[in-house]
């Protein structure tokens, strides 16, 4: 089968890219490199031994992709391509609704244009908004509190109506939870432009020495050591994720939400202690007062993956600090 890849060449896109291909599927990436670099692509044949063609291409350009779908004769598509900043969505929301909400529609009638109606989305457990319980299951209210959550929930809320307008089409959306870690090689991992706003790549540059020090938002929360906990997911697991739902849409039309989490909630501390052993280093950090818009803790049911997939996530919290640290450390050998 071959698949396309959008965002291919960023952080989730090409770990994907690398299961793919080891699971024999043909890879074809498009990428505008908005917040990629193009040295990932060679990283991604160097890993995998197999070419793997790359077209640099911004997804709003219609024509472009239909010109792509039809060379590679691609059955499925598998859409990363997306801006994913939080705060940035709340100064630049044209920027992020443009893109986000506008690249998915140019992609959609990319599609439609080359009777392909295989899609898996990327979308984010954002979309969820403040908890009603815990763990969000898929049937959780959908009330997203940043303009980046709202971009997610339209471009499902899209999705919906698109599968519901055609029975050909086969749709997942899997809401992410919080992705880290990076391939064993260290050759690939999140390359994150300019300063992280993400806890994992932050800690990786305060031990490289690139950042003085980790602030901690917040450390009175009414969590089990008062910082914010999270749902951390191995990448490599996500991409496994993604193959998963391949299969699992191969057969099964309609639109399917998904959650891709442990269903097991981590604090800040917790991810500094076992960074600190894999890095074997200490993290310096300064609580600081609770940044504006965080949730005190949310994590996934993660049932509906297991049921409908056969998936679950199998890496533990020290594997995704012992991979992102070795990533870092590859990293600022090669500066
Ligand atoms: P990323 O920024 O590393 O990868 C996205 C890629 O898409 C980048 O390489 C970027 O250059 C490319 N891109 C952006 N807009 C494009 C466009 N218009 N045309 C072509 N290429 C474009 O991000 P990621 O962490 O790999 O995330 C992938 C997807 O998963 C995104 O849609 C993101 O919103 C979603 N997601 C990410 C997280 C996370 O924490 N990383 C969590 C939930 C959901
Ligand atoms: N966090 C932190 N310092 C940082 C970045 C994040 O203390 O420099 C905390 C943040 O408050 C949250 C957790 O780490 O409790 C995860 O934050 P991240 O931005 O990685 O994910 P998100 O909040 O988007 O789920």
């Amino acid at each position: 089968m071959n698949i396309l890849l959008t965002g291919g060449l960023g952080f989730i896109g090409s770990h994907t890219a690398v299961v793919l291909a080891e699971q024999g599927y043909q890879v074809v990436l498009v990428d505008n490199l908005c917040n990629s670099e193009i040295e990932t692509h060679a990283n991604l044949e160097l890993i995998t031994g197999k070419e793997m063609p790359f077209h640099e291409l911004d997804i709003r350009h219609t024509t472009a992709l239909v010109r792509i779908l039809k060379e590679y004769q691609v059955d499925a598509v598998i859409h990363f391509a997306g801006l994913k900043s939080v705060a940035e969505s709340s100064t630049e929301p044209l920027k992020y609704y443009d893109n986000n909400v506008g690249g998915t529609i140019s992609l959609l009638e990319a599609m439609k244009a080359c009777d392909i109606y295989h899609f898996i989305f990327s979308s984010s457990a954002t979309v969820y908004g403040v908890p009603q319980y815990l763990p969000y299951d898929e049937d959780h209210p959908l009330v997203p509190m940043n303009t980046y959550g709202k971009t997610k929930l339209q471009a499902e809320e899209i999705l919906q109506d698109v599968a519901r307008s055609d029975s050909r089409w086969s749709i997942a959306a899997l809401r992410y939870f919080n992705p880290a870690g990076a391939h064993e090689s260290g050759l690939i991992g999140e390359l994150p432009k300019g300063v992280p706003n993400n806890l994992m790549p932050y800690v990786c540059q305060v031990a490289s020495g690139k950042l003085p020090y980790l602030n901690i938002f917040g450390d009175d929360y009414d969590t089990k050591d008062g910082t914010g906990e999270r749902d951390y997911i191995h990448v490599m697991d996500l991409a496994e994720g993604h193959v998963a739902a391949l299969r699992f849409i191969e057969k099964n039309i309609g639109f399917y939400p998904i959650n891709l989490g442990t269903g097991i909630s981590c604090s800040v501390y917790e991810l500094i202690n076992a960074f600190e052993k894999s890095a074997n280093c200490t993290i310096v950090k300064k609580v600081q007062s609770r940044r504006s818009g965080d949730l005190p803790i949310y994590f996934a049911c993660a049932d509906k993956a297991k049921d409908l997939l056969a998936w679950h996530a199998k890496r533990d919290l020290q594997s995704m600090c012992d991979s992102s640290w070795k990533f870092q450390a590859n990293l600022a050998k090669n500066l």
